[in-house]
């Protein structure tokens, strides 16, 4: 889908290249915020540290009074369980319940009718009033998952910097995480928080990621 990202030119002012269909850039500095949906050949810097891995959202119709009264959510607060996959949801402010978790393994499968009966029978496992309600909306989208479920802003080789490995939960952290990044790659002195110490972890055979992850899949549902 991209075309790869090369570095070339050793020296003070190294220079990247960004090869894509339309061009190519020459820049000093290069920050990849792609997250979930990088390739894998992006950049050798950041190759197997990350899996990109799909998250998938229902949305219901609106509830009655009644059905709500009887789900007894009364914030529109976002809610997580503590599951190895876990689920999560939130009342919409009309009244609609939105209900997500892990999807597909694939991208190719993300929108097959069983990854939304899943979720369907998952939302009815949690609130048994709702059963058989049908979902209004389905999507999925890429979240990107860290070895160890923690994510990193950090320069990976010189002139490159990045943020990634927010494992689903990225909305209120990458509003800090943008401003990180771009300080780091300013120069700037950044707070001595572990966050910016460290690279992500290498995923050991990651080759083979997927297959790791089905046999997770299998185990934790
Ligand atoms: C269905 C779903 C539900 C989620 N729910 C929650 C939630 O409830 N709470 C929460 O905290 N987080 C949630 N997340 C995760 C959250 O959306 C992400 O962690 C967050 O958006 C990451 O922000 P980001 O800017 O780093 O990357 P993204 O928002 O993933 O943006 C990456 C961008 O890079 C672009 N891109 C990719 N490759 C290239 C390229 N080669 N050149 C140019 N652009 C490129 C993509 O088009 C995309 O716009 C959810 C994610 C999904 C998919």
């Amino acid at each position: 889908m991209y075309d790869p990202l090369h570095d070339s030119c050793p020296g003070p002012q190294q220079q990247h290249h960004l090869t894509t269909p339309a061009g190519t850039i020459r820049c000093a500095k290069v920050i990849i915020a792609s997250n979930g949906y990088s390739a894998q050949n992006l950049h050798p810097s950041v190759q197997g540290r990350t899996l990109p891995v799909l998250s998938s959202v229902v949305v219901t119709r609106p509830l009655t009074p009644i059905e709500l009264a009887t789900i007894k959510l009364t914030s529109q607060r976002l809610v997580m369980d503590t599951r190895a996959l876990k689920y999560y949801f939130r009342l919409l402010p009309d009244q609609r319940l939105l209900f997500g978790g892990r999807g597909a393994i694939t991208g190719k499968d993300a929108d097959k009718p069983r990854y939304r009966e899943h979720l369907l029978a998952a939302l009815a496992d949690t609130f048994s009033c709702l059963r058989g309600i049908q979902a209004e909306y389905f999507w999925s989208g890429w979240v990107s998952v860290a070895l160890d479920d923690y994510p990193r802003i950090y320069s990976p080789s010189p002139g490159v910097f990045t943020s990634m490995g927010y494992c689903g939960a990225g909305v209120t952290f990458t509003q800090l995480a943008g401003q990180r990044v771009a300080q780091l790659a300013m120069g700037a002195e950044l707070p001595a928080l572990p966050f910016y110490q460290s690279a992500l972890p290498r995923f050991p055979f990651a080759r083979f990621r997927r297959l790791g992850q089905r046999l997770y899949y299998y185990v934790h549902r």
